[in-house]
């Protein structure tokens, strides 16, 4: 569990987007942030390797777990966790001030981290991404080529976990037809705009 402290929100909402790996998290993410372009989506740190064409700082910040490990030490992550052997965690400060500025704010991150984040921010709302089946969650997962037969069978694991947990979530999204399931998420999130006090 990272640092309690009280985060400033403004009018602003934090959405937690979550779910098993495979599920289509990050598409959906993609296509979120297509239809409704004035929301901020976090960029996390990882110490898993970068994989072909990701990018430093827009789709993870790398570090070596030294450097991970000091981060946690001065109190910079919001949350993190160890997913699949790897670390990953939230840096604080950019959320903040998003979160400060009146800006929504979108984490994909996993039902670990999800938990700790929703316990400290109490406007935050918990999105859990499902995908039809377990088989289909394999299929993409061996899709992606990214993975050894381990790592599959790694992410398969947590993924029967993760399932576990989906009682305690504000909103599931089934992620059977990509279409679908960004109009259903967009809806979601509009839902809270609407909430916002006019300037
Ligand atoms: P991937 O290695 O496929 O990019 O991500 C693996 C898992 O780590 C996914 O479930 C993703 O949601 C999760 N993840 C990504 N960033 C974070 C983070 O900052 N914190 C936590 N707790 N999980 C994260």
């Amino acid at each position: 569990m990272a640092g309690a402290r009280q985060t400033h929100m403004g009018d602003s909402h934090l959405f937690i987007i979550s779910g098993p790996s495979g599920a289509g998290k990050g598409t959906l993410v993609s296509e979120l942030v297509r239809r409704v372009p004035d929301v901020w989506v976090s960029v996390s740190a990882t110490t898993r390797a970068p994989r072909p064409g990701e990018k430093e700082g827009i789709d993870y910040f790398f570090l070596t777990p030294a450097e991970f490990d000091v981060r946690v030490r001065h109190g910079e992550f919001l949350e993190h966790a160890m997913v699949h052997g790897n670390r990953y965690g939230t840096l604080r400060a950019p959320v903040e001030r998003r979160l400060g500025g009146g800006v929504d704010v979108i984490l994909e991150i996993d039902p670990q981290g999800a938990e700790q984040v929703h316990k400290l921010i109490d406007r935050s709302k918990l999105i859990f991404v499902k995908a039809p089946s377990t088989d289909e969650l394999e299929r993409r997962i061996r899709s992606r080529g990214a993975e050894s037969d381990d790592q599959v069978r790694t992410r398969l694991k947590t993924a029967e976990r993760e399932l576990r947990v989906e009682g305690m979530y504000d909103f599931v999204v089934l992620n059977d037809d990509i279409k679908r399931a960004t109009d259903e998420l967009v809806d979601y999130i509009r839902s809270f705009s609407a909430e916002k006090t006019p300037e």
